[in-house]
């Protein structure tokens, strides 16, 4: 299987905190960059502000690290956290069961609250300081109990998005819970971008479109994985293709292109497979090593190969980004191709009712009634 990059884009170093490694997108080092040059000659204040700045960072931190560890209680490893000028992310390996998200939801708000908790003890203990370092820490324990509220609200991505799902998955199942949750984000967004745009909060406006295309995107996804859970990637697949012999030229592919529906086309050298031709590979080909190089210099070698039983859930997220297509294998055996457009057909009819799946069996398409 191919090697995908496995961290998110823009981000710079990363700091390996409880094994998970944090790291730091490139706008917030811009961000933290101003931060200390603004402080430079500054007086006292500008100084606690950076402070208080930085706290507020640390408290993001310290959330995300709390999903993190609950996390890894159920045995979900975090691939990474990644901080954002607006706040952290942590990326977990796969989605937990509703009780385990649950958890996991609840642990970076209950982080914050503890913060805030443990700096209005600190407050009451010690009484010599002065009234600016005093209010320092009250403004850090307020933002502690704000960051807290504000993540618990309804709304995908934040965490009160994620509990309300996991509280209704439990009572009606995993996909009509997302479809609530969805549905009930996609309108706390509506209503928060409404409020920025009246009151000229910008950034309400651009955290209420983050949230709202996060929302849409969660809903897709769960309807996708819902679809998908628990039917084999052979039931999906393509049976009926077209292969092409490793002495095929790049016309005579492109004539094969035009005369059947396919796009990506398996590379045969007698009955083995030794490549894959997608569409990306061909048009590469073709402008750069022209019509009549053969196939078997510009396929590609290091294809996406799956087994026949393995979960369509599963299978989904690997065909992202170039994947397009993926070969469906037995032992050394080519059983089928598995690409995004069968797939979104299969999901359709699914969908509809009129494909139904077995488990190890092809699908069947049930007569009409
Ligand atoms: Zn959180």
């Amino acid at each position: 299987m191919k090697e995908k990059q496995n961290r998110a884009s823009g981000t710079l170093s990363a700091v390996v905190v409880f094994g998970v490694p944090i790291r730091f997108h490139f706008t917030f080092i811009l961000l933290l960059i101003f931060l200390l040059t603004a402080g430079f000659g500054g007086g006292k204040s500008v100084l606690y502000d950076i402070i208080f700045i930085v706290s507020l960072f640390a408290a993001v931190l310290l959330h995300e690290l709390g999903h993190a560890l609950v996390a890894r209680i159920y045995g979900i490893k975090t691939v990474e956290i990644v901080m954002y000028p607006i706040g952290g992310v942590a990326r977990l390996e796969r989605e937990a069961a509703p009780v385990a998200e649950l958890w996991i939801a609840l642990a970076g708000p209950a982080v914050n609250v503890v913060l805030a908790i443990g700096l209005y003890g600190w407050l009451t203990l010690l009484s010599g300081w002065g009234q600016i370092e005093r209010q320092l820490v009250d403004r850090i324990a307020v933002s502690n109990l704000y960051l807290a509220g504000f993540n618990m609200a309804p709304a995908f991505p934040m965490d009160g998005g994620r509990v309300l799902r996991a509280l209704l998955a439990l009572w009606k199942g995993e996909a009509a819970a997302t479809r609530v949750a969805s549905f009930v984000g996609r309108l706390l967004a509506m209503a928060m971008g409404i409020y920025g745009l009246i009151s000229g909060h910008i950034l309400l406006l651009l955290i209420a479109f983050l949230i709202y295309v996060a929302a849409t995107q969660e809903g897709a996804a769960s309807a996708g994985r819902a679809l998908t859970q628990g039917i084999p990637v052979k039931a999906a697949m393509v049976t009926e293709f077209e292969r092409l012999p490793h002495g095929s030229t790049i016309r005579e592919a492109s004539q094969r292109l035009l005369a059947t529906t396919q796009q990506d086309f398996p590379v045969v050298h007698g009955e083995r497979v030794i490549g894959l031709l997608d569409r990306q590979s061909f048009l590469r080909g073709m402008a750069i090593e022209g019509a009549e190089t053969y196939v078997s210099q510009v396929m590609d070698r290091d294809f996406l190969s799956l087994d026949p039983l393995m979960n369509l859930a599963e299978a989904l997220p690997l065909l992202t980004g170039n994947v397009s297509c993926a070969l469906v294998m037995e032992n050394d055996r080519l059983l089928g191709l598995l690409t995004r457009e069968n797939i979104s057909e299969f999901l359709l009819l699914r969908k509809l009712g009129i494909v139904e799946a077995q488990q190890g069996s092809t699908a069947q398409v049930l007569p009409e009634h």
